[in-house]
Formats: C-alpha cells, structure tokens, sequence
C-alpha cells in the first residue's frame, strides 16, 4: 500500500516538473499565419515560369506528367501546371535550357476548387 502511494507521489511530481519544464521552454510551434515560417533555402513550393521558349524539355522529365505546353505554331500559347499531379521535384527548373522556370517558396498551395490547383501560364515572351 505505503508502494503504491510513494509511486503516485513520484508520478505526480514528475508530471509536475515536466509541465514546469515546457512551461518556460520556447514553444517549437509557429503562430502561422500572423508568424511566417523560416524555410529552407533549398524549399521548393509553388512553380513559376519568367518565359518559355516553347521546347518541351520540361514536359519529358516531369515524372507526374503535370505539365502540358499548348503551341501555336512555334509559339507558346498555354504553359499549364497541374499541382494536383506536381511533386515540386524541381525537375522542370533543373532541366530548363533558358532557366525560365523556378520554384518559389510558396506553400500555402490550400483552395476550394479543383481550377485553382491548375496554374496558366501565358507566354509573355
Ligand atoms: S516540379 Fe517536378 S512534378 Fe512538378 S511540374 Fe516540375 S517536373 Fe513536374
Ligand atoms: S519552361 Fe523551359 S524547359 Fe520548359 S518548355 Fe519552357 S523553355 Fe523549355
């Protein structure tokens, strides 16, 4: 009996100290979206392209098929991502002869609709 008690005592205390302990710990929480978050600098979020030569380098080596390049002739008319379908493996940033496409650290990627997880992307080149 007189075990039992002692072993709740130091369940309790322990508990206590534990609280106390956080209490006064920085908190790894951020208070996101009035706090911004530090990302890595190697962070690949949402894709954006400056302009598009039209080659298709990308397209051949995004894994996900997310991309497709809608051309007029030679000209660029539609460069849609789909970011239902884009891992952000940066493959299409890598790959670009022109460096036309980047990633940015855009991750607040959440929307209602289906369209708003579809970037157009047209040429302004
Ligand atoms: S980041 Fe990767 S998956 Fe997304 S569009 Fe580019 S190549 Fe495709
Ligand atoms: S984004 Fe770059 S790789 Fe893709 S079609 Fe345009 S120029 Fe070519």
């Amino acid at each position: 009996m007189l075990e039992k008690i002692f072993n709740l005592v130091k369940a309790l205390f322990y508990g206590f100290v534990t609280v106390l302990w956080h209490l006064f710990k920085r908190p790894v929480t951020e208070e996101y979206p009035e706090e911004k978050p530090v990302l890595n600098e190697y962070f690949r979020g949402r894709p954006f392209l400056n302009s598009c030569a039209g080659c298709g380098y990308c397209k051949r080596v995004c894994p996900a098929d997310a991309i497709r390049i809608i051309k007029n002739e030679r000209i660029v008319e539609k460069y849609i991502i789909d970011l239902k379908k884009c891992i952000f493996c940066g493959n299409c940033m890598f790959y670009c002869p022109s460096k036309s496409m980047h990633m940015s650290n855009d991750f607040a990627l959440a929307t209602n609709s289906k369209s708003g997880l579809q970037i157009d992307i047209i040429n302004r080149r």
